[in-house]
């Protein structure tokens, strides 16, 4: 019986598997090179096979199976697998179909709406769509399991075993330890010279600087490929097909720079981990734990001096008239400088969390009722206001920056901000073992990435993200790390007693 239903289950996974590289593949394609007008098209098809991928992942026979399953001698991977797997189906099955195919019509039209009303910097042309969008969320939530906090159950969609307590208390350090900070150095701007990075920077070369970065991250071309899009994001196709992206604008050579470093952490993610689990549940690793290796590279190791002992070199000598006068260590201290911002994508490290911060607030107000739902632009205003200073100009660089409230994507933000606490504890843990500041000035990179495998990625799903981070650092999730990191860092670069 165990090995006929095992069978059945591996089958099934396969077709599933099938399913998902096409529509990865197509998703990828017309995020880089489809033409513009190929779009409606493309859209029809990939719904359709949405559609069948949909019901093959709710097939009733195969819900029985893994339940029947439950009661045998299984091992632990086997028992993780089911338990996902069964997780998933819940989540589907307490939903009706005809309010499931509705839903996801409601968002196609809001995500619309809300790219009509971004360019237009009209509020109002999204409001209604988001309002129905936050109506069905809660309905949703309600079905889904009536005696849990609505929240609650979409943060831990987002990332498994958190919840609004534990999210408190991570945020409140923020607001506690690193708000004030934030209003001193906003005070202190001349500390550092950024004035060096102004002015055009011309793409060919930023593409030759990529190849440099990509062979000293060890991003081999027989695994890995980079493309070209609106916004940087990493695709996985298998573990040896990793497909990342990159954006190029003239006047910012940071930008394509710190992206490359971040989108690789998450394609070296997706390479290391085991390839027994390809393709099955045991592969979506959380999105916490995604974000934390790449936020890990960006910030972690690519903001550090050693970094850059023989980047910067590579760097100057493609743009010797502009940098041969810059140090390296002004040019180091450049890329860590920190100023509130308007925009989440664009923020600095220090600043980040705080806008992580204003949408975490905002959604558990939106599903415990404390925050009006007619007034969400105003409520974001005034957060920007109090907590960074700033002044939101228009809705466009407001409310309205981000894709992911349109199609309901609730209890996605708050996973930014932990992966980056959940890096400073990796970092913490990985110093003990290696000497990071050697491996990076050497271009060492095989050897935090052999750690980075042993501890981290050797897991994919098989266990949950804080267990995880249990069993690579010998401690339980700790914030402290992250605060004490920022807190340290920053005050010594803006000279803060
Ligand atoms: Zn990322």
């Amino acid at each position: 019986m165990k090995e006929e239903a095992m069978k059945r289950i591996k089958a099934w996974q396969d077709e599933i598997k099938a399913y998902q590289l096409a529509l990865t593949t197509m998703s990828y394609d017309r995020l880089t090179v489809a033409p513009e007008n190929g779009i409606d098209y493309y859209s029809e098809q990939a719904a359709y096979l949405s559609g069948v991928l949909y019901s093959i992942q709710t097939d009733p026979d195969i819900e029985k199976t893994l339940n029947e399953l439950k009661s045998e001698e299984l091992n632990a991977e086997q028992k993780r697998m089911i338990e996902l797997h069964l997780k998933d189906f819940d989540r589907l099955k307490r939903i009706p179909k005809d309010d499931y195919v509705a839903y996801q019509k409601l968002c196609q039209v809001s995500e619309k709406k809300w790219e009509e009303a971004k360019i237009k910097k009209d509020y109002s042309i999204f409001e209604p769509y988001l309002l129905q969008v936050i109506a069905a969320q809660k309905k949703f939530c309600a079905l889904r399991d009536a005696t849990k906090e609505p929240y609650d159950i979409l943060l831990d969609d987002y990332e498994e075993g958190m919840d609004q307590k534990k999210y408190d208390a991570f945020f409140a350090l923020i607001k506690e330890k690193l708000l004030p900070l934030i209003h001193e150095i906003t005070l202190k701007q001349d500390a550092l010279r950024t004035d060096f990075l102004e002015g055009s920077w011309d793409i060919e070369k930023q593409k030759q600087m990529m190849k440099v970065l990509q062979k000293y991250l060890n991003f081999d071309p027989s695994w890995g490929y980079m493309g070209i899009s609106a916004h940087p994001f990493t695709s996985c196709f298998s573990h040896n097909d990793v497909r990342i992206t990159n954006a190029y604008h003239e006047n910012m050579l940071l930008s394509s720079i710190f992206s490359l470093i971040h989108e690789t952490g998450h394609a070296i993610y997706e390479h290391q981990i085991p390839e027994a689990y390809e393709g099955t549940v045991l592969c979506n690793v959380s999105m916490g734990i995604h974000e934390s290796q790449s936020r890990m590279y960006e910030n972690n190791l690519g903001r550090r001096m050693s970094f850059w002992n023989r980047n910067y070199d590579e760097l100057v000598s493609l743009w010797p008239d502009r940098l041969k006068d810059i140090d390296q260590e002004t040019f180091v201290r450049a890329v860590n400088s920190a100023k509130p911002s308007l925009i989440r994508t664009e923020a600095d490290e220090l600043t980040y969390p705080v806008h992580i911060l204003i949408r975490y607030e905002i959604e558990k107000g939106i599903f415990d009722g404390s925050v009006d739902c007619r007034r969400l632009e105003e409520t974001w205003n005034q957060k920007m206001k109090e907590y960074l200073g700033i002044t939101v100009p228009d809705t466009s660089q407001g409310i309205l920056q981000d894709v992911h409230w349109s199609d309901g994507s609730f209890g996605y933000f708050p996973t930014y901000a932990l992966g980056s606490a959940y890096a400073a504890q990796f970092i913490n843990a990985m110093q003990k073992d290696i000497d990071i500041d050697t491996a990076l000035a050497y271009q060492d990179m095989a050897s935090i990435q052999k750690w980075q495998k042993e501890r981290i990625h050797c897991y994919g799903a098989s266990i949950p993200s804080l267990q995880i981070i249990e069993n690579a650092t010998g401690e339980s999730f700790n914030p402290q790390y992250y605060i004490e990191y920022l807190y340290n860092k920053y005050r010594d670069l803006y000279q803060i007693k």
